[in-house]
């Protein structure tokens, strides 16, 4: 690379900017720096093995075009995991603080969640590593960390696991977690009696402060007052702020708009339903913590069938186990399959059937096409995410394999079929037009 190499590093990063979404941005590449000692071979400090695994599996091509693009040429890459050359704000936090005398128990933590039985997926991954950021440099990465998503995909036990974290690299330190009811029930309580004193001094002191569930706050305009105060004086001592609602904070009704302005001056992150294999893996991580024997055989035959998030597919595990033993059944994947036929339909999303060939009719129906345009070799802007989509639904949705969607889809390579899939996956996360496509294609689907 020509004179000033760091120079032409921000530039190549500041180009990476356009391609992708502003999260990924801050979580996989803003906190890389490249290593002075670089020559021909770009080294590169990243924070994390996690944040090397995921750039050299999915942000390649990226890098690669925007160096293309900045440089003019495409330097090797060699990514080193090196947390103290990256690029974080070198400020003095209070968690380099000397101990406060505060009891642990106060935090209202559950142990049971933490980062190492978090299993971390395609619909997670990014509040994870978020979440790891945070446990790395709280107060500082991302001020607050807002995790968004529906109701059992892990956003409390993700939330907790960085207390947890945090709690174990620091004991005393002084963490609450409430869910926004108890924040304001304390609220109003400390006016009754008349204490808000003692309430504030305990929510503005504190270094760590996670509370769950903020969209009950809406419409609630005393306590948001005071959350607003809360959190400004936090934020600016460089406490560390998590907050987990089930939808963004745009769409929160009854919030004060400068509250929606905080909350989105951090990061945002959002998880999903769990795709199949990661259904599979926590169906495994629960199996272990239970200490249960079960095949995955069975573990994959139930994510395939019960499309739904991690609270339910948990529950669904164990009621198929009890009734199980209940019966004196050994599980075997037809009891399974008889179990699931009875009591399929609760899950929030039936399953489609496996008749491929429909489902592939009914895909290229809804977008107008023939069934031969999704075959066949032309690689239109407009056939290309249809397919995707089509190679999507049929792993995600119908359990088919990478090799036969490859078949059916006109004999296209598996690895063609994994990239499809993944892209979809990944552009899912934070695309909403596609994620709405999805569903109704879903529903286009379910009702041929
Ligand atoms: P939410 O707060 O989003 O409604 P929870 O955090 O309460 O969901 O998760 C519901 C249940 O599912 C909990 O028992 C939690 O431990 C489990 N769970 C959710 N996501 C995961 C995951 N990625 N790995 C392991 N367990 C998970
Ligand atoms: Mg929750």
């Amino acid at each position: 690379m020509v004179d000033n190499p760091q120079k032409q590093w921000s530039k190549v990063l500041e180009n990476i900017k356009d391609s992708v979404s502003g999260s990924n941005y801050k979580i996989w590449f803003s906190q890389t720096t490249l290593d002075p000692t670089s020559n021909g071979t770009l080294i590169v400090n990243v924070p994390s093995a996690f944040v090397k695994d995921n750039l050299l599996s999915k942000y390649m091509p990226i890098l690669e075009k925007s160096m293309l693009e900045v440089l003019g040429e495409v330097p090797p890459v060699d990514f080193r995991v090196n947390p103290a050359k990256t690029n974080k704000q070198e400020e003095e936090t209070i968690f380099n603080a000397p101990a406060h005398t505060f009891n642990p128990a106060m935090s209202n933590l559950n142990p049971k969640y933490t980062m190492q039985n978090f299993v971390v997926g395609l619909s997670n991954n990014l509040a994870y590593a978020a979440s790891q950021a945070v446990i790395q440099n709280p107060g500082t990465s991302y001020n607050p960390l807002f995790i968004y998503g529906g109701t059992g995909v892990g956003k409390t036990h993700l939330m907790q696991a960085v207390g947890n974290a945090l709690l174990e690299k620091s004991p005393n330190l002084k963490i609450i977690y409430c869910s926004s009811e108890k924040y304001m029930n304390d609220f109003i309580e400390s006016i009754q009696n008349k204490k808000t004193g003692d309430f504030r001094t305990k929510y503005r002191t504190c270094d760590l402060l996670l509370v769950d569930d903020i969209q009950f706050i809406s419409g609630r305009d005393s306590t948001q007052e005071e959350f607003f105060h809360t959190f400004n004086e936090l934020q600016g001592k460089n406490s560390q702020i998590i907050l987990t609602s089930d939808r963004v904070p745009s769409d929160i009704q009854k919030l004060e708009p400068r509250l929606a302005s905080r909350f989105q001056g951090g990061l945002m992150v959002d998880i999903q339903i769990p795709d199949r294999d990661t259904r599979v893996a926590i169906l495994r991580a629960k199996c272990q913590e239970k200490r249960t024997n079960v095949s995955d055989e069975i573990l994959e035959l139930i994510a395939e069938n019960i499309i739904t998030n991690a609270r339910e597919l948990e529950g669904k595990l164990m009621q198929i186990i009890q009734s199980h033993s209940l019966l004196g059944q050994e599980l075997t994947a037809e009891s399974v399959v008889k179990y699931l036929g009875a009591n399929i339909s609760v899950s929030i999303n039936k399953p489609l059937s496996i008749d491929s060939k429909k489902v592939l009719n009914g895909i290229a129906s809804y977008f107008n096409l023939k069934t031969s345009d999704l075959t066949g070799p032309r690689r239109n802007k407009e056939l290309v995410n249809p397919r995707q989509i089509a190679m999507y639904i049929l792993y995600e949705e119908c359990g088919v394999a990478f090799e036969k969607i490859g078949d059916i889809l006109g004999g296209r390579d598996h690895t063609t079929i994994m990239h499809g899939v993944n892209k979809l996956k990944e552009s899912q996360t934070r695309d909403r037009e596609i994620q709405r496509t999805l569903i109704e294609v879903k529903q286009h689907l379910s009702t041929i």
